[in-house]
């Protein structure tokens, strides 16, 4: 069984990057007799559009993908996501936090932290709430969740297995060079780490197929997994496609939408090209 997916948000057009990624995943479905599903990643509704979404639609349809109606939303599934909180949050691995990006900067920052760490989400959270706020009683419905990594990868008793060049990932190594990573956000309800892993779970994903630039979060997402007695897919990060100056394409980079080029007469089998299809 292959089922794999691509998920998009819509906060701007699509651009020859995404082209490149829904074509790729569309391909090898096809070439597995699989399925290739779209979903829309639109957790984040502030920065969300309808007429961003209509445009995908328009765009994977012009470049020749197919896929089965209707697809998931994800800002339909926020139940589902505040109820896979709530195993996490009665596991005692949630604790609500209340620091500001200036506030995680500036602690991790301090003079005997030595020089800031980053992980897959940025500066690694320095731990300020860790155990500010109890992480017992009814769990709170409009707070900032994050996970206590080294509790959760305490619960983990065995080797992450899902590099696609045989490495592994140790739970031991994670408090230390991913952190507390945020679960569930004011304004959205979870994060993408949560909603992303569920969605994928849920639609029977087998095989996640998308760009490099996410290949360190997969380590999250398999942690997430394992807690929430999920499969775990497998996962291929493919190159990205660049600008002439090597720089990634940004959903700002109208000159790269897909748009710009069906509007200057492309044809889908030229955009293939462009993408080394
Ligand atoms: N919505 C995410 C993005 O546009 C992709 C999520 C994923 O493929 O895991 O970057």
């Amino acid at each position: 069984m292959f089922i794999t997916r691509f998920a998009p948000s819509p906060t701007g057009p699509l651009h020859l990057g995404h082209a490149y990624s829904a074509l790729l995943a569309h391909d090898m479905a096809r070439a597995r007799a699989g399925t290739f599903l779209l979903r829309i990643d639109d957790l984040d509704q502030s920065r969300c559009r309808p007429e961003w979404e209509a445009q995908i639609f328009d765009d994977l349809g012009w470049l020749g993908l197919n896929w089965p109606r209707p697809v998931m939303h994800q800002s339909d599934r926020l139940p589902r996501y505040r109820e896979a909180l709530k195993v996490l949050w009665d596991h005692g691995l949630l604790y609500p936090c209340s620091c500001s990006r200036a506030d995680i900067r500036a602690a991790a920052s301090a003079p005997q932290e030595g020089v800031p760490l980053h992980g897959p989400d940025g500066v690694i959270y320095p731990g300020t709430c860790r155990h500010a706020s109890p992480s017992t009683g009814p769990m709170p419905g409009d707070a900032v969740l994050r996970l206590d990594m080294a509790r959760a990868c305490a619960m983990l008793t065995s080797p992450l297995v899902y590099k696609e060049k045989g490495e592994i990932v140790t739970p031991h190594d994670l408090p230390r060079t991913v952190g507390d990573v945020v679960l569930a956000r004011r304004d959205m309800g979870a994060s993408y780490h949560l909603s992303v892993v569920l969605d994928d779970a849920d639609q029977g994903v087998t095989h996640v197929i998308r760009g490099q630039d996410l290949a360190e979060a997969t380590q999250i997402h398999v942690t997430l997994q394992r807690l929430l007695d999920l499969p775990t897919p497998a996962y291929h990060h493919h190159r990205l496609i660049r600008d002439e100056t090597g720089k990634r394409l940004a959903k700002r980079d109208d000159a790269r939408a897909i748009a710009t080029y069906r509007n200057a007469g492309a044809t889908p089998q030229e955009i293939r090209n462009m993408v080394g299809l």
